[in-house]
């Protein structure tokens, strides 16, 4: 069976570009039945930090992207890895090397000079130095010298390494510390992954760790390395391109479904359909499909797909998210309508929840003051009369519905011989206090009798 894995780093919260190798790897697994897992890659224990990892953690969990096994972490599994480093060294596939910082950074800047691709030189491969066994040393990784690596990679096709190209790299440090190429393998072998989904960015790893898998006699899994994302001016996206941590998206009032949708077209595509629902994207998935070009990021684009989805998915569904900014922003929704009714009201008119609970505050606390540009242009003075109006039949009104409050401002400005808006406009004013709002009726209607009567009286003193 398919086994596919995410395997980030530690060392900041997850980023978008994170989130979509995580997807498409979570999608591949989904897609094939299988499972997935996810692997805590915390070896680097100066830049590793608990927030980062809870971050992560958090980011997966509010794209539902769900995992079968995990998290792993690499630090726990130190005592694995040096066992398989220890049986390399005793089989004669890894070697001791003793040089000194000074010496590697003399050929170093040697082979720089020489315009050369800086490689460690083979020196202690060959046991030419007498040193105590015990003197400081770090551990290489015997690569082959001949022939060449190949892999067929499912995004980038046939991918040749001459082996000359690759040195002998460390698999574990001075102090004892196996390195990161290394613990890839090992983890990937003993976790039994089938596919490795990761950035193109590690695909110079690849050749050095399918020669390590070869000497471990572990079976090499397939590859798939996946373009990285553009910011709109076609540098690597970065944050001064505007938000790249996926929770910050959820902080800016985007719905999981919408990031999700946009990471998953940012670089695979289905013919030219744009929306995909969760279930779409598992039964359509394939790893073969992933464009091999970066994909630039297009904020325009998913700031569509969020207000597609909020007027679509099931207003349950998008309440759940909309509480969030409620509470974000100190709105106490616990008495006023049902936020579905509130989503159903306003879903036509904003493009993101934090936007929709800024917009429906009114609706859950009363205000002292209405906004002044609006109150002067269409409360005072010249609105008393229909005010007063409305509020004489508003009161009289048993069917608090929409179509029935519609009525009555139609009746009121027939009544007075003014224009609709010459009643509407005031109303709106009097009962949210700004300029700005849904449909009048269906604003009052939530906001329910009582409240709207004791607003317009406060307009009207
Ligand atoms: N830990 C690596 C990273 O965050 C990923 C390695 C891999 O997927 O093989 O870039």
């Amino acid at each position: 069976t398919v086994k596919t894995r995410f395997a980030p780093s530690p060392t900041g919260f997850l980023h978008v570009g994170g989130a979509r190798t995580a997807l498409y790897s979570w999608l591949y697994a989904r897609h094939q039945q299988g499972e997935f897992v996810l692997r805590i890659e915390d070896t680097d224990l100066e830049r590793s930090t608990q927030e980062a990892i809870d971050a992560i953690l958090e980011g997966m969990n509010w794209l539902g992207l769900s995992w079968d096994e995990g998290p792993y972490y690499q630090t726990k599994r130190f005592d694995r890895y040096n066992q398989l480093i220890d049986q390399l060294l005793e089989e004669g596939k890894a070697y001791k090397c003793y040089c000194s910082k000074e010496r590697l950074e003399g050929l170093r800047e040697q082979q720089m000079a020489a315009g050369e691709k800086p490689r460690y030189d083979g020196t202690c491969r060959h046991g030419s130095r007498d040193h105590a066994d015990d003197a400081p040393h770090v551990i290489r990784f015997k690569n082959p010298t001949e022939g060449s690596v190949v892999f067929d990679d499912h995004v980038r096709g046939r991918i040749e390494f001459a082996n000359d190209q690759l040195d002998d790299l460390i698999i574990r440090r001075t102090d004892g510390a196996p390195t990161y190429n290394f613990c890839v393998v090992v983890d990937d072998w003993d976790m039994e992954i089938t596919h490795v989904v990761r950035g193109e960015d590690h695909i110079n790893n690849t050749p050095r760790q399918i020669n390590i898998y070869q000497a471990l006699g572990a079976p090499v899994p397939e590859f798939a390395h996946v373009s990285m994302i553009l910011g709109d001016d076609g540098a690597k996206l970065s944050k001064r391109h505007g938000a790249v941590s996926v929770m910050q998206y959820r902080d800016d009032g985007y719905l999981p479904q919408a990031l999700l949708n946009y990471l998953v077209r940012l670089g695979w595509s289905h013919g030219d359909q744009e929306i995909f629902s969760l279930d779409e994207m598992i039964s359509l998935f394939s790893l073969d499909a992933i464009s091999k070009s970066a994909s630039a990021f297009n904020t325009d684009k998913l700031l569509w797909l969020n207000q597609h989805y909020i007027k679509t998915l099931p207003a349950e569904e998008v309440a759940g998210h909309l509480e969030w900014h409620m509470h974000d922003q100190g709105i106490d929704f616990s008495r006023g309508p049902a936020l579905a009714e509130v989503i159903g009201l306003y879903a036509e008119r904003c493009n993101t929840l934090k936007e929709l609970a800024a917009q429906s505050r009114y609706l859950y606390e009363d205000f002292s003051e209405f906004e002044a540009g609006a109150a002067k242009k269409h409360l005072r003075p010249v609105a008393a009369e229909p005010l007063a109006l409305a509020r004489t039949r508003l009161a009289e009104l048993a069917d608090w519905q929409p179509a029935a409050i519609h009525e009555v401002v139609n009746a009121v400005a027939a009544e007075l011989e003014l224009g609709m808006g010459k009643v509407g406009m005031p109303l709106r004013v009097a009962v949210t206090g700004i300029g700005q709002s849904p449909a009048i009726d269906g604003v009052m209607a939530l906001l329910g009798k009582d409240k709207v009567l004791a607003r317009i009286d406060m307009a009207l003193a």
